[in-house]
């Protein structure tokens, strides 16, 4: 059984279109996504319906509260906040409510693996140190949790060694065998605007019984995903910022 895990895709389509060629390629069973389908990007009607249409596992991030309108903008900055309204005056009906009705997480998956948006006892919280990835590790009720939020792949583990991260490094993937005993903390990266300075988008596959997760990315038509922001008169450093992945 081999999972293809998306998230953070922010109505970037280009950017999904590209991952699930490229995954489909490689071959999986089943879908599942982290949350924060909208957001930023210029596409979030078609977006919302292609995942629909992969029948995902799926929770929602803290853009899909907002831009369904389940939350006001409050914690979100200027560029976010004008994106999320904008979302929310675009949206299809059917689409704002299949968004507003996303679960919470974190959610197990078919009893192998948990997933969550920020964390597993925060779904707003972002896991960038030590402390919150200790504290996520200890939390989560699966060895294998897997969030996204930061837009930066990274595993962290816990196991006999003590606390350990990997990032890949540039322009590779990252192969993580999973050793019985460790609890691992696995941010595939964002589909749709990534912020680790590659502007490729990335995705991860997970296969529980080979006991294996993979980072990858893929190129995509940054252009077109950047026409698609400014057509829709979105503020211009969101199309900048996918050019540089930051
Ligand atoms: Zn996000």
């Amino acid at each position: 059984m081999r999972y293809l895990v998306l998230s953070d895709i922010h109505a970037n389509l280009q950017a999904l279109e590209a991952v699930l060629a490229d995954a489909a390629a490689a071959g999986y069973d089943r879908t599942v996504v982290l949350g924060d389908l909208v957001g930023y990007g210029g596409d979030p009607n078609a977006v919302v319906e292609r995942v629909r249409s992969l029948e995902p596992v799926v929770i929602r991030g803290n853009h899909d509260k907002v831009c369904a309108g389940l939350e006001p903008p409050h914690t979100f900055n200027m560029v976010a906040r004008i994106a999320a309204e904008w979302t929310l005056q675009t949206l299809a009906p059917a689409n704002r409510q299949y968004l507003a009705d996303l679960p919470l997480g974190p959610q197990t998956v078919d009893g192998r693996f948990e997933i969550c948006h920020g964390s597993p006892y925060d779904e707003d919280l972002y896991v960038f140190d030590e402390i919150e990835a200790q504290q996520s590790l200890r939390t989560a009720a699966r060895p294998l949790c897997l969030f996204g939020h930061t837009h930066v792949p990274v595993q962290w583990s816990l196991g006999p060694a003590g606390l350990e991260m990997t990032a890949p490094r540039d322009g590779d993937g990252l192969v993580i065998e999973l050793v019985e005993g460790v609890r691992y903390l696995i941010n595939p990266g964002s589909v749709g605007q990534p912020r680790d300075g590659d502007p490729r988008a990335a995705y991860a596959f997970v296969e529980p019984d080979a006991g294996r997760v993979s980072l990858r990315r893929v190129a995509y038509p940054v252009e077109a995903a950047q026409a698609a922001i400014l057509n829709a008169e979105l503020p211009a450093v969101l199309a900048r910022r996918l050019s540089v992945g930051r």
